[in-house]
């Protein structure tokens, strides 16, 4: 058995911070599925939110305004509360990450530069060129390195230790010993990111299963609005890597068949740069009314950026011009590149409050795995990175918190217990059963893509709801060449599988049952956003059937009551 005061799951951003915020203090131990800078966190492009008030067009940028953007954003449905706070602590975190060493681009007048992103008044996305996910994780892990942060990489986590109320560590398969080693901790956070890859078409890192939600989801935590998932706009047609919302803040076009830049029928004044959940259902009208290309790999619109010239093309978008040339064969300087939407991020997560705090005593959850709620039905572009690095370090302060007030001792008798189920668990899973976990997998991706989608009808979710059920039934029986730890994928698969059910299953619910449409949550046949029924949170919790059940809780209103959305 491994001791560590804190266990945090994710090397991300999110993980990353809350172990620099309490290694000095306390004995951390990190545990990573990847190497901590392959955390999905890496591939972020386009920048993240502060008022910095830099930029020569928002010297009167406030984080009020920039709360007020990301309330409106999020079609009123985040904790108004929460958001302020994250806001607040927007310029206090990135120049924290600055004079860490984080190299953002700047203005000529030296001060950190910053773009305009969709959804916001102001252009307040602080950036580098178009790899800033790169640069924050190195600037934290550098940061981790130097102050002696104990990482095990390679290392999955397969189960939460819990009593119901207090977390008393968990269970974590080593893969390159080949062991399964119970990690008694006094507290522990998870920072284990986005579910991206229950879909099929996703912008996602393949570690993206969502696993760090369907684990404390099964071990009793609630998670809350999970059926809100968001579709971003521009992705590489065929490969579905993501061309950055920075390509629209930069100034580029959305063209469809006929040459027209379609926004304007939609959102006449934002354009390119309205939410993602608006431009997003844009563009799939535009393709099923027709005014689509056609291609072999499916339909398309067209992210124009000729006329911003290659100097400017080649400067702040020089990763988008590369992943163009090395995948598709297309210069953006000179052609206009193919995208289609597809799915990116997870507003929806483990139910947490502005401290981190989820309901187990011990237990927190910072980033993408967690829903605060601060992006309510739509995350902002540039506001996740923040998300990350502000709960982050909040969490960190709430542990801080928790173990000066408190002399709890893990029991490692429940430790050993859990790690005899786990042992047995995974044995049964070879045990000649009938089911492949690839097969089990692609059906449930394609489910998703075509049921649970941008556009949603409640026929469609019924269908989808009742593929997963059948899913889930034959996941009982199913089947892995060996149960052999040492670097065993497809075991982890296998077992990854079960909350990748579990969180399609509880996407799919909510979704047939929220009888509106809010955000990217958007109902053909509730088209309109029903506040006096609806304006609150889906939580789902674990039944003693191990099926979810759904109830409601309401949402902080703060200063800005719900108005129509309009850009
Ligand atoms: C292509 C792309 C571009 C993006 N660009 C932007 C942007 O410009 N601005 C912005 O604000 N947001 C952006 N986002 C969103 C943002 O990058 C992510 O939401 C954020 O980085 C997630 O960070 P995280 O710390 O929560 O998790 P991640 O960085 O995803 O890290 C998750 C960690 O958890 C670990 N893990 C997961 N499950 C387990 C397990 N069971 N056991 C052990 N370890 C586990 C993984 O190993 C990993 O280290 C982008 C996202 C994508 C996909």
């Amino acid at each position: 058995m491994l001791y560590h005061d804190v266990l945090i799951v994710g090397g991300g951003l999110s993980g990353l911070r809350a172990a620099v915020g309490l290694c000095e203090k306390y004995d951390v131990g990190l545990v990573s599925k990847v190497h901590p800078i392959r955390s999905h966190s890496i591939a972020a492009q386009g920048g993240i939110n502060a008022a910095l008030a830099n930029n020569p067009d928002a010297r009167d940028d406030t984080p009020e305004k920039h709360t007020f953007d990301t309330v409106k954003g999020g079609d009123y449905l985040g904790d108004q509360d929460a958001v302020e706070i994250m806001c607040k602590e927007a310029p206090v975190i990135v120049y924290e990450m600055e004079h860490w060493g984080c190299p953002f681009s700047r203005f000529p007048d030296n001060t950190i530069a910053q773009r305009p992103f969709g959804g916001a008044g102001y252009p307040r996305t602080c950036f580098s060129a178009d790899i800033t996910g790169h640069v924050l994780l190195n600037t934290l892990y550098e940061r981790s390195v130097y102050k002696d942060v104990k990482v095990y990489s390679e290392h999955v986590v397969l189960a939460l230790v819990t009593d119901g109320n207090l977390c008393h560590g968990a269970i974590v398969l080593d893969q390159i010993k080949g062991e399964i080693i119970p990690v008694a901790a006094k507290a522990t956070v998870f920072a284990t990111g986005g579910y991206g890859r229950v879909y099929l078409y996703s912008t996602n890192a393949l570690s993206n299963t969502g696993s760090g939600i369907g684990i404390p989801f099964r071990a009793g935590v609630p998670v809350k609005d999970m059926e809100f998932v968001q579709f971003h706009p521009t992705s590489l047609i065929g490969t579905n890597i993501l061309m950055t919302e920075a390509c629209r803040g930069e100034g580029g076009y959305l063209l469809n068949n006929k040459g027209e830049r379609f926004m304007e029928r939609y959102a006449a004044k934002a354009m390119e740069l309205a939410p993602r959940d608006i431009v997003s259902r844009s563009i799939q009208t535009e393709i099923e009314e027709g005014r689509g290309f056609e291609h072999e790999l499916g339909k398309y619109v067209q992210l124009d950026l000729r006329h911003l010239g290659a100097q400017k093309i080649m400067e702040r978008l020089p990763g988008i011009r590369r992943i163009c040339l090395d995948f598709i064969g297309i210069d953006p300087i000179y052609e206009p590149i193919p995208i289609m939407p597809s799915q990116h991020y997870s507003m929806g997560g483990i139910d947490t409050n502005e401290k981190s705090e989820t309901v187990v005593k011990g237990f927190y959850a910072a980033g993408e795995c967690a829903c605060v709620s601060v992006h309510g039905a739509n995350r902002l572009g540039g506001n996740s990175l923040l998300d990350t690095i502000v709960f982050g370090k909040l969490a960190s302060i709430s542990v801080d918190q928790y173990l000066q007030s408190d002399g709890f001792k893990p029991d490692e008798k429940l430790l050993m217990s859990k790690k005899a189920e786990v042992e047995h668990k995974i044995k049964q899973l070879n045990s000649g059963g009938s089911q492949r976990p690839f097969k089990i997998l692609d059906e449930l991706r394609l489910t998703m893509s075509n049921l649970a989608g941008i556009f949603r009808t409640k026929d469609e979710l019924q269908q989808a709801l009742s593929k997963i059920i059948e899913l889930k039934e034959r996941y009982k029986k199913v089947n892995v060449s060996s149960s052999k730890i040492y670097m065993n994928y497809e075991l982890i698969g296998a077992w990854e599988l079960e909350s990748m059910l579990d969180v399609g299953h509880i996407i799919v619910l909510g979704a047939l049952l929220r009888e509106e449409s809010r955000g990217a949550h958007s109902r053909r046949d509730f088209p309109m956003r029903r506040d006096a029924e609806w304006l609150k949170h889906t939580v789902a919790t674990i039944g003693k059937d191990g099926e979810p059940n759904i109830s409601y809780k309401g949402v902080t209103i703060t200063k800005y009551e719900p108005m129509e959305r309009k850009y």
